[in-house]
Formats: structure tokens, sequence, C-alpha cells
């Protein structure tokens, strides 16, 4: 196979199976491209195994150094390494695009947006899917005047039966849609999906890249293709761009970090069939955002004692959690190896206060007792690579035929969960590496170089 891949000249090489590499990757195959996608983590089955699924989610979220990524103040940080990234272990929650964003920096995904949302398993749940203990936390903000409300998930309700355990440890009704999906689709329609396979450098000649270099099973291989995709997330993409000379890569970026505030209820018990973030509220002004967040027992336990609450550790059938997320400031530097050297700016401190606060009030109206927050974590690194900065409004960077599609190109902070954002913005640079989008738009806004952009991908060699 190895032989195969290497002899190949690829129309495109995705380094990365996230959101958006697996939407770029499923796009481009449909209309018939030469798609090669190399992969960091492994591409074997979800197991339904309780015990296999957890050493699996402990393999790929949170092995230190890899998924799991620690920061000043010892903020922790997770992402997936795997077929799909994060959106494995994602909650599946549907947030708004920020469309006024995306225009001041040229770009505009109405279009693809409408495309994803019929495409995708998009809605709010049906009420059978709201859980007693969720309800209880809708109602209490309510009645304290607080706008929550249903929020939108990526999931195949049709496809869930009362019992079924979220996608925490395996979800083996297949209800939540991932980025794995679309990764099959992709191969369906002819790409070639390659696993343990890390991206090391781009292959640059005469400023325009020709192919990248990766580390698979101790060897390193060259492959060549007309155009090159960055994909590997938040942290991922910097690493690489960096090593192949964009040393401007991977400074001030957000992480989007949170808190959970829990406390304790007499009257319900929660079900086995608890789904995170069914409901909430955004408060744009102060910039944070307030969901309520149920979590499996093992996580339960370990948010617990990362406090110290070790009285605390069996009572997970009983906690009412609220999860705070905000609007970080821009900050911080990645080392060249993807280390995140970024702390809690005082300004930041305050928001995640104020949602504290709230969350507080929501909570003891609802009955709760006990109640404490948790230690900081984060799970949305972006703005590593912005667009205006390092890329152009078509996603280009500097070289001719590099291309970043992933969170690390979001432009400015933002504090919502992406997974729509970077789809649609998948969608679209699809239809520009194809040419579909030329006669429509003019040229873009920001190039960084000023080089004619190619109007036709260039032929398979
Ligand atoms: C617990 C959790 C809950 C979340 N909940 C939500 C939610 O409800 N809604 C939402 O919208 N978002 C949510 N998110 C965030 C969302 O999952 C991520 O923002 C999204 O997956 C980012 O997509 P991406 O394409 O930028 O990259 P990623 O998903 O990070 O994927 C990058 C991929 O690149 C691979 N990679 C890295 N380096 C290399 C390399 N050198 N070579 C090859 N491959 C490489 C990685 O293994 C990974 O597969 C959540 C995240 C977490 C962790």
């Amino acid at each position: 196979m190895e032989k195969i891949i290497q002899n190949t000249h690829y129309d495109a090489i995705i380094a990365g199976s996230g959101p958006g590499g697996a939407t770029v990757a499923k796009e481009l195959s449909k209309r018939g491209k030469k798609v090669l996608i190399l992969e960091w983590g492994s591409g074997e089955d979800i197991s339904w195994h309780p015990v296999k699924h957890i050493w699996q989610a402990l393999k790929w979220l949170g092995m230190p150094g890899r998924g799991l990524l620690f920061t000043r103040g010892f903020l922790g940080m997770v992402r997936g390494i795997c077929k799909g990234g994060s959106s494995v272990f994602y909650y599946a929650s549907c947030f708004k695009i920020p469309h006024e964003m995306l225009k001041r920096h040229g770009i505009d995904v109405t279009v693809e947006e409408k495309e994803a949302k019929k495409e995708l398993p998009v809605g709010e749940l049906k009420d059978a899917m709201i859980t007693p203990m969720a309800a209880r936390l809708m109602k209490s903000a309510n009645d304290l005047g607080y706008p929550w409300k249903k929020i939108e998930k990526f999931m195949y309700q049709e496809k869930w039966k009362p019992g079924y355990p979220f996608g925490y440890y395996g979800d083996p009704g297949g209800v939540k849609w991932s980025a794995r999906m679309q990764v099959d689709d992709a191969v369906s329609h002819g790409a070639v999906f390659v696993d343990r396979a890390r991206v090391k450098h781009v292959i640059i000649r005469d400023g325009k890249a020709e192919g990248v270099v990766f580390k698979k099973g101790g060897r390193e291989y060259s492959v060549f293709g007309s155009k090159i995709v960055i994909a590997a997330g938040g942290i991922g993409t910097p690493v690489i761009l960096r090593a192949s000379g964009l040393k401007k890569a991977g400074y001030n970026f957000f992480y989007d970090p949170l808190i959970t505030v829990c406390g304790v209820v007499k009257d319900i018990t929660a079900r086995p069939d608890e789904i995170p973030m069914t409901g909430g509220f955004h408060n744009e002004e102060e910039g944070y955002v307030i969901t309520d967040m149920a979590l499996p027992f093992m996580i339960d336990a370990g948010f617990s004692a990362e406090v110290f609450r070790f009285h605390r550790l069996f009572s997970q059938k009983k906690t009412l959690r609220i999860m705070v997320k905000i609007r970080d400031s821009l900050g911080g530097k990645l080392t060249d190896s993807g280390g995140v050297r970024k702390g809690l700016a005082p300004e930041d401190r305050l928001k995640l206060d104020r949602g504290y606060e709230a969350a507080k009030k929501i909570l003891e109206h609802a009955g709760a007792r006990g109640i404490f927050r948790t230690w900081y974590l984060a799970a949305h690194p972006g703005g590593t690579v912005k667009i205006g900065d390092l890329l152009d409004s078509n996603l280009r960077t500097e070289y001719e035929n590099l291309y970043v599609c992933d969170c690390s190109v979001i432009p400015e902070p933002w504090g919502l969960p992406p997974v729509l954002t970077l789809v649609s913005l998948g969608k679209r640079l699809a239809k520009h590496l194809t040419g579909e989008d030329v006669k429509k738009k003019p040229a873009a806004k920001k190039a960084v170089r000023k080089k004619p952009l190619q109007k036709k991908p260039a032929k398979v060699k």
C-alpha cells in the first residue's frame, strides 16, 4: 500500500481528519478528485466494549503530550488524536456561524451553511431526549429570567432510543454525527485514508507546495500532490507550518476555557442516557456561554478529585451540572513541538467568575446544594493561523497551493463551538480548489502573496 501511495500524484493531500479536513476530503472526492488523507491518530473502529472503549478514549484524548496538553496554571487542554479528530469526543452541539466576523474578512459561507444543514442531522432535541436533570436546569434558568433555550445538535434523533448512552464511551446506535462519517464518505468516493501517519512538514519548492513528508511506523515518506491542505487542528497545524518555514504560525490564539459548576439534588437521579449541552444561553456582552452538562462517572469523579472534593467522588447520579465557557482574549504562543504557553488573562478570569455567579444562582434555584466549581479546561484551540494574517480569504498561505482548513483559521476571539463553521469553510474551500467559485467571486480579499490563484487544479501526472 505504501508503494501505491508514494507513486501516485494526488489532486489533494489533506493532513488531519477532523471536521475541517474531513469535509474538504469528502467534497473533493465527491467531485472525482484523487485525495489522500493522512491522519496522525488511529483509524481503528470505535469499540463498543466498555473497557476497550475507555482504553481508546484514554489513548486518543487523554494521553498527556498527545490528546491532553497542559499549560500555565495547570489548565488542561484536550483534543482528539484519531480518525475524526475531536469530533469523536465532542458534545455534538451546533452553534451559529459568526457570519459578521467572517464577512469582515471577505468570507461568505451562507450557501455552504445551508448545504451543511441539509446534509447533516441538525436540530433541537425532541422532548423525550431532554432528561429531568436538563429540564430542571432549563426551568430554573427561565424562572430567574435567563434566556435558556434548547441547543441544536448534530444527532440522528430517529436512531435514538431511551436508555442510549451519549457517545462518551462509544455510541452503539450511531446517533452522534462526527467527522468520521465524512472520512468514510470520502473513502467511498475513492479517497485514500492512511492512519498513524504524522505529517512532519510540507515540501516547498520556489514558493510552491508540492507535497508533504510524513512519518509512519518509524519511517519517513514523501508524497506529492497539486494542492496541500493542512487540517491538523488548532495546535497541530501551526506545528506543521512552522516546520515548513511559516515561523509566524502559532501565536496569539484562543482556547475557549471553561469550568463546570455543580451541586447535588436529592429528588432526581441521572439517567444512563443524559446528553450534555441540551440547552443554555449565550451572554454575548459578558463573553460567556452557559449550558447544562452531563458527565459519565469517570469524568465526573475526575473533576471532583481535581478540586479535592473527594466526598463527591461517587455523587455523579445526583449531580446537577452547568458548564461555563468563555470567549478568551487572544494571547500566548506554541512551542515548535506544539507545547501550549498561554495563561488566563485577568479579564478572562472575570468572565469565568461572572458565568460562575449566574450558574450558581440557577443551581441554587433548582434545589442543588453543596455547589462548587471545577478546574479550568479548554477544548477549542484556534486562531493560530488566522485569516487576514497568515491566510488570505481563500484560506491560502503565502505559498502557492498550500491551504489551511480547521479551527486555526478563525480570525478573531469567538468563544463558541465551531464545528458547523468548520464544515462550511471546508465546503467553501473545496469549491475554490475545484475552481467552482471563480465565476461567482472576485479575487481573494487579502492575498498574503500577490500571485494569481490557479483557476483549475493542476492535472494529475
Ligand atoms: C470534549 C469536547 C467537546 C466538544 N464539543 C463540541 C460541540 O458540542 N460542538 C462543537 O462545535 N465543537 C465541540 N468541540 C470542539 C470541536 O470538536 C473541535 O473544535 C473540532 O473538532 C476542531 O476541528 P478541526 O478540524 O479544527 O480539528 P480536530 O478535530 O482537532 O482534528 C485535527 C486532526 O488532525 C490530526 N493531526 C494532528 N496533527 C497531525 C499531523 N501532524 N499529521 C496528521 N494528522 C494530524 C489529529 O489527530 C486530528 O484527527 C468539542 C471538543 C471537545 C474536545
